[in-house]
C-alpha cells in the first residue's frame, strides 16, 4: 500500500512524503523547507529517491535545493523558472516513480499562479494550492475562467479519490463555507468536525471528493445556494460559473 505521511513545514504547509512499507526510497511533494524533511526521512528510515513541485512559490520549493545533494529526480512545471528541476512536466503527462511503485498523471491547474499543476493517480491527488479542504489557492496570475475550468474537472474525479493540498487552511474555509450556504446541513457538520479536529491539534488532510463536492464552495457554482447568495454579496447577477467563481473568490478574499 502506497503511504502518505504528512510533514508539516514553515507555518501552515504540508510537505507530503509517500513510500510503500517495503521500501526504504521515498517520493516528496512541495518540500517548502528542507529540515523538518531531512529529519522525517531520518526518523522513518527512508532514502530520498525523487521531488514533486506543484507551483513556484517559496512555501513550496524553498526546500529542493538542500534535499537533492545527490542529484535525485526533481518534477515540476515546465513553463516555470523553478530552480533545480531536472524533469519538467506539464498536462498530458504521466510520471512514472519505481520508488513508490506509482504512476501519475500531470494536470494543468492554472489561476492561483500560472505555472500550476497537479498530480494525480492511485486514487490520490496532490494539488498544492489549486485546491484546498474546503477552499482554493487565491487568484494570484491566472483568471476566473481558468480557474473555474480546472475545477470542474477536478470535481470530475471519483468520490473516494483523496485530495492532498499543500496548507492546513480548512477551518478558515469552512467558515466560509457556511457564510456561503447557511442552510447547508453537510457544511455545518463538516465546519464542527473540523473544529473539534483543530482544537485537538488534529490534520484535517487528506479529504475526499465527495465530501469536497458537497461543502466545498468553489465546487458548488451550479449546487444549492452558493450561486444566489454570492449573486445577493456581489449584488448583481451571475450569468457564467466563472462569474460565480470571481465573485466567491472576491469575498473570501475579503472574509
Ligand atoms: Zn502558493
Ligand atoms: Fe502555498
Amino acid at each position: 500500500m502506497l503511504e502518505v505521511t504528512p510533514i508539516p513545514v514553515l507555518q501552515d504547509n504540508y510537505t507530503w512524503l509517500l513510500h510503500r512499507a517495503q521500501s526504504d526510497r521515498a517520493i516528496v511533494v512541495d518540500p517548502g523547507e528542507a529540515a523538518p524533511v531531512a529529519k522525517a526521512l531520518e526518523g522513518f528510515g527512508l532514502k530520498l529517491d525523487g521531488i514533486l513541485i506543484t507551483h513556484h512559490h517559496g512555501d513550496h520549493v524553498a526546500g529542493v535545493g538542500e534535499l537533492t545533494g545527490n542529484g535525485i529526480p526533481v518534477y515540476g512545471p515546465a513553463d516555470s523558472t523553478i530552480p533545480h528541476l531536472t524533469h519538467p512536466v506539464r498536462e498530458g503527462d504521466q510520471i512514472e516513480l519505481p520508488a513508490v511503485q506509482a504512476k501519475f498523471d500531470v494536470l494543468a491547474v492554472p489561476g492561483h499562479t500560472l505555472d500550476h499543476i497537479a498530480y494525480y493517480g492511485e486514487g490520490l491527488l496532490f494539488s498544492g494550492d489549486a485546491l484546498f479542504a474546503g477552499g482554493c489557492g487565491r487568484m494570484f496570475e491566472g483568471t476566473p475562467e481558468q480557474m473555474q475550468g480546472y475545477l470542474a474537472q477536478l470535481r470530475e474525479l471519483p468520490d473516494d479519490t483523496l485530495i492532498y493540498c499543500g496548507h492546513e487552511y480548512t477551518l478558515a474555509n469552512l467558515t466560509f463555507a457556511a457564510a456561503v450556504e447557511p442552510d447547508n446541513p453537510a457544511i455545518a457538520d463538516r465546519l464542527e468536525r473540523v473544529r473539534e479536529q483543530r482544537q485537538r491539534g488534529g490534520i484535517t488532510v487528506p479529504s475526499r471528493m465527495a465530501e469536497e463536492r458537497a461543502t466545498n464552495p468553489f465546487l458548488r457554482w451550479d449546487q444549492g445556494t452558493a450561486a444566489d447568495n454570492a449573486a445577493a454579496h456581489a449584488g448583481h447577477a451571475l450569468t457564467t460559473p466563472a462569474e460565480v467563481f470571481a465573485a466567491l473568490r472576491a469575498w473570501k478574499d475579503n472574509f
